[in-house]
């Protein structure tokens, strides 16, 4: 139990060092487009130790920001987004 624990630990301060960088690009449309990850990925993503992504905005931006201030709401969003 005592390893389990300290391996975590180890994994989170590896993770602590790592940056999340998520790109979807659109063929049709030939530029970036939303790829903001959905609450479900903030969740795990912050339950990893990870405070800040940097993903593509729908304008073809690149964008970076902390999960804490990402819309919770965000999934119905690109879900809406993925079905156009
Ligand atoms: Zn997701």
């Amino acid at each position: 139990m005592k390893n389990v624990i300290k391996y975590n630990k180890k994994i989170k301060k590896i993770l602590k060092n790592i940056k999340i960088v998520v790109i979807r690009y659109s063929k049709s449309k030939n530029h970036l487009v939303l790829s903001m990850p959905c609450s479900n990925c903030q969740n795990l993503l912050e339950n990893l130790g990870i405070k800040e992504v940097t993903y593509s905005t729908e304008c073809g931006d690149i964008t970076c920001e902390k999960i804490c201030n990402m819309p919770s709401h965000f999934t119905k969003l690109i879900r809406s987004q993925l079905e156009k």
